[in-house]
């Protein structure tokens, strides 16, 4: 193993500059305070097993007391002016690009991504912050002619309060930021409960840009609760104090989380999973449909919500695509993610891998066939860590169970289409609709692909994968997908409460809809 792919040491050199410690606090409510109730959270790295520290988890007293805390930071911030807001924003963006390196390195220690991948997600923070300065000079009202003379009708967007982020593990920093600061340059205050599978990030994130407020002699705006395994999140759901939740997670826990926030009429922003698809027609251009569907379904160990899981391929390219992406599945190095020629880093955990075997047991029951993959592997000197083999499974039908299932791994299905109406068909018939994509140079294909009748997905792409969005986007999907879109263009109203002004500025009192009202 080289030094510079060595667990122990890159998590001292991280934890030293980062200012992290065997053990840390998982409650920051201004101060770090967790631990009354004595809970530890082992995290564990899944390179190797590792432990690299333990956080004190939040009880539900602590945790009722950081929500006062947050409101009555909320008095406080959400009196300064929104650019001045922006300002902060800046400055902790600013902080972050000085922490590129070693927040990317901790994200590769603690989820397993490569450095390249856990860099470019701290890069996405920093993006995030410059839309959100930007952002806080444009939280445009519109005005409104009113039917009335001599008034005045308008709209204005105020914050919502105190807003709850429940973040999943595979993006420990890039998802709550999305949410935080759009939310905070609005005037919200955030409180984060991260998976407890990515809790030391959130730690080490919730330090930095705390740090900054700090120095600006502002109340702690960013709050965090740590939790074992979801208990304060489901708190939170229930929490009449936190008027809105965005949840980023699985369709099943995003279920218990909009019925619970519903039954209390609070808001959701809900970004649950995804199955998404990418079809690649004849007209494609090979080498780009080939390195688009291998990234699509590699990346991040095919743990993203984008990740391709479903390959809907021309019955002419079986011959011919078909055995290049085999070969280049085949060629991607599974490994230690540190290592610099490591394309596929480890899964989450134990019961993640068990999933892999399981989703794959179940397609060879339904009749499929594996093309590349369907191993566990062990790697030598790495025996803690859950490692598998990038999979293809051909001959499976494209409404069997399994393939409607999302499997947070890197399994790849295979379906076979003749007609571009049944390419549309099989890519819908999914009860997800996050990302899609579309390998074509023909226009034709492309614009209907792009119609009403094509892809259902809250994102589409042309001759690009369906993983590797951009910020400036709305973000999110359509079904089970839950409907919520974050990051950039209008998803900022999300977090805002919009309030409809008529102002009367005459001395008489003229009703809408010319109604006369005479009470003298
Ligand atoms: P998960 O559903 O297991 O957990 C998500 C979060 O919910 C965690 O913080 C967890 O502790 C918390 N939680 C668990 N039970 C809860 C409850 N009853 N009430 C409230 N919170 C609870 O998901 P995961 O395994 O961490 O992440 C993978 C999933 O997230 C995949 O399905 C993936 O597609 C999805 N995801 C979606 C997006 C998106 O933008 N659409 C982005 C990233 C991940």
């Amino acid at each position: 193993m080289e030094s510079g792919s060595d667990v122990q040491a890159i998590r001292e050199q991280v934890f030293a500059e980062l200012g992290l410690y065997q053990e840390v606090s998982g409650l920051f409510d201004g101060g770090w305070g967790a631990g009354a109730e004595g809970r530890r959270l082992p995290v564990h790295s899944p390179i190797d097993g590792a432990r690299l520290a333990d956080i004190a988890v939040a009880s539900g007293a602590e945790f009722d007391r950081l929500i006062e805390q947050a409101w009555a930071s909320f008095r406080e911030w959400s009196a300064i002016p929104a650019p001045k807001r922006g300002e902060v924003i800046r400055a902790i963006g600013d902080r972050l690009r000085r922490n590129v390196d070693n927040l990317g390195l901790l994200i590769a220690l603690e989820v397993g991504k490569t450095p390249v991948e856990g860099r470019g997600e701290v890069q996405e923070m920093i993006d995030i912050c410059d839309f959100a300065v930007g952002l806080s000079r444009q939280l445009y009202g519109k005005t409104i002619a009113s039917e009335r003379p001599n008034h005045r009708l308008y709209e204005q967007w105020h914050p919502l309060g105190v807003v709850g982020v429940i973040t999943a593990f595979n993006f420990p920093g890039a998802v709550w930021s999305w949410n935080a600061f759009i939310a905070a340059v609005i005037g919200n205050v955030v409180v984060w409960k991260p998976s407890p599978e990515a809790a030391l990030t959130a730690v080490a994130v919730t330090n930095v840009v705390n740090e900054v407020l700090d120095e600006h002699g502002l109340p702690p705006i960013f709050l965090l609760a740590v939790d074992e395994a979801g208990e304060i999140g489901q708190r939170m759901s229930r929490e009449r104090r936190l008027p809105l939740i965005s949840f980023t997670g699985s369709v099943p826990t995003g279920k218990e989380v909009a019925a619970a926030v519903g039954g209390r009429l609070g808001r959701t922003v809900l970004e649950l999973g995804g199955n998404n698809a990418a079809i690649v027609t004849p007209d494609a251009d090979p080498e780009i449909a080939l390195r688009g569907v291998a990234f699509g379904a590699l990346a991040t160990a095919g743990q993203r919500c984008t990740t391709t899981r479903r390959l809907i391929l021309h019955e002419s390219l079986f011959d011919s695509f078909l055995p290049s992406l085999v070969d280049a599945f085949g060629a991607a190095r599974v490994g230690n993610p540190l290592e610099p020629d490591v394309l596929v880093g480890p899964l989450i955990n134990r019961a993640a891998v068990e999933s892999y075997s399981a989703a794959i047991g179940g397609a060879q029951a339904a009749g499929g066939t594996v093309l590349a993959g369907n191993a566990v592997k062990t790697l030598a000197g790495l025996e803690g860590g859950n490692y598998v083999a990038p999979t293809i499974i051909d001959g499976v039908a494209p409404d069997a169970d399994v393939v409607h299932t999302e499997t947070f791994a890197p399994i790849l299905y295979v379906l076979k289409y003749r007609s571009l109406d049944e390419a549309f068909a099989i890519h819908n018939c999914v009860p997800q609709g996050l990302s899609s994509a579309i390998f074509s140079n023909n226009l034709r294909e492309v614009e209907a692909f792009l119609s009403v009748i094509g892809g259902d997905c809250g994102l589409a792409n042309v001759n690009t994968g369906t993983a590797g969005a951009e910020i400036g986007g709305a973000f999110g999907g359509e079904k089970e997908t839950g409907g919520g879109r974050e990051s950039g263009s209008d998803a900022w109203k999300s977090y805002a409460r919009r309030q409809t002004v008529a102002i009367n500025f005459g001395p008489d009192l003229p009703l809408s809809q010319g109604l006369t009202f005479d009470v003298g």
